[in-house]
């Protein structure tokens, strides 16, 4: 498509939906743990990594639009991923939103 995309934010024209959102237990067995969160956690008790230090599994940006049609401004989706220290499942830690704008 060549589109050029810019990731857009605090300008006021985010989507209504209760964004951001998030998710502190695993959804298959209920635990808080999670494993970059426990690496994290021994990195800061070994002073590896400063308190305010913090990292997960992925990070991903999905551009939501109607291939269909033409609009300057479209949902861009953020979502972090972590995985269960317990019983392994990945899941989304957080999802916020924000708006992106074509570039003219
Ligand atoms: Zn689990």
């Amino acid at each position: 498509m060549g589109l050029k995309e810019k990731i857009m934010g605090g300008n006021g024209d985010t989507p209504k939906q209760d964004f951001p959102r998030t998710y502190n237990k695993c959804p298959n067995c209920g635990s808080e743990r999670r494993i970059v969160s426990v690496i994290v956690a021994d990195m800061i008790e070994n002073g590896k990594a400063n308190k305010s230090f913090n990292a997960y599994l992925s990070m991903q940006n999905t551009i939501i639009k109607d291939p269909t049609r033409t609009v300057l401004s479209f949902p861009v989706l953020t979502t972090v991923e972590d995985a269960c220290y317990d019983c392994g499942t990945r899941y989304v830690v957080a999802a916020t939103v924000q708006m992106g704008m074509e570039k003219l």
